[in-house]
């Protein structure tokens, strides 16, 4: 059989030396990507919001496996915050190699159904905090003439989906932000990628009523959702191999969407 994993710990470490921010890593997705560039050798930073216990639990499975993380508060969505947040990362890791912008929110209506502040709770969680994050950021890579940033979208941004145009506005703003990021940020080694998941077995996709998961696995044509393990792999790919890969959508999806 094809072996798929990386190695363990120390003899597949291509990240050794580098630190890692992942927004929302304490649990879902984003516990599995702070896992996966943790068994990379990275020094990984896991960020939550509300979550303390949760992103403790993932730091402590990280460094029980021979790993190195430490768990860091701060709200993506609020720009104090995260300069705040990105003080303290400078100040007690040194820098910021890696940055994973995967925290996010639903909050699912119909258009007819939708407030405002549904709108602007999703936008503010999903999209400026993409923002907040590489404004603050980007500049300690462009110091250091190098950086990876994967941002976390989703096939929705690409294709759309009912009782989601909150949602599908602020992943489809994601890809277009990424592209003009790629572009400026080229000439100093900074890459800019986006992962577009589909369906994937978290918190997220547990609260689809069951009848709507059967009806949603129809239209999938591997029929299952995606592990998280398996989107994390796909950030692992684009942090240490994506040295001429930049403005791209790694779509892991199931085949649910193949634009193009
Ligand atoms: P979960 O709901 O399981 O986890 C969300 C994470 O985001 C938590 O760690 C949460 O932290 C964090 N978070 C939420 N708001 C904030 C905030 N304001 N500041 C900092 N952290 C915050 O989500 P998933 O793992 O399912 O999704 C992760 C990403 O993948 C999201 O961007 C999502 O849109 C995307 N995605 C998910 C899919 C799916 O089917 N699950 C499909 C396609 C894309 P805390 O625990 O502290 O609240």
């Amino acid at each position: 059989m094809l072996e798929t994993r990386p190695k363990p710990f120390q003899e597949f470490a291509p990240l050794v030396g580098k630190v890692a921010l992942i927004t929302g890593g304490s649990r879902g997705i984003g516990a599995a990507i702070s896992a996966e560039l943790a068994r990379c050798g990275a020094h990984t930073i896991v960020n939550y919001v509300r979550g303390k216990d949760a992103a403790e639990q993932t730091v402590g499975q990280i460094v029980e496996a021979g790993g190195s993380a430490r768990s860091e508060a701060g709200d993506v969505a609020d720009e104090a915050s995260v300069k705040a947040m990105v003080e303290r990362i400078v100040e007690k890791d040194g820098k910021i190699d890696i940055l994973v912008n995967n925290a996010g929110i639903l909050r699912d209506r119909t258009f007819r159904k939708m407030s405002l502040s549904d709108w602007r709770e999703v936008i503010d969680t999903n999209l400026c905090s993409v923002m907040n994050t590489c404004h603050f950021i980007v500049p300690h890579m462009i110091e250091q003439q190098s950086g990876r940033i994967v941002n976390i979208s989703s096939f929705v941004g690409q294709m759309g989906n009912f009782g989601q145009a909150n949602y599908s506005a602020a992943k489809a703003g994601i890809i277009g932000f990424t592209k003009s990021l790629a572009i400026e940020l080229a000439r100093y080694n900074i890459m800019v990628n986006t992962v577009c998941p589909g369906f994937v077995n978290t918190e997220m996709w547990r609260s689809v009523p069951e009848p709507i998961q059967e009806k949603i696995l129809d239209r999938i044509p591997m029929h299952r959702v995606a592990e998280p393990d398996e989107i994390a792999r796909g950030v692992r790919f684009l942090v240490t191999e994506a040295d001429y890969i930049t403005g791209q959508s790694l779509n892991i999806n199931g085949g649910i969407y193949m634009g193009w």
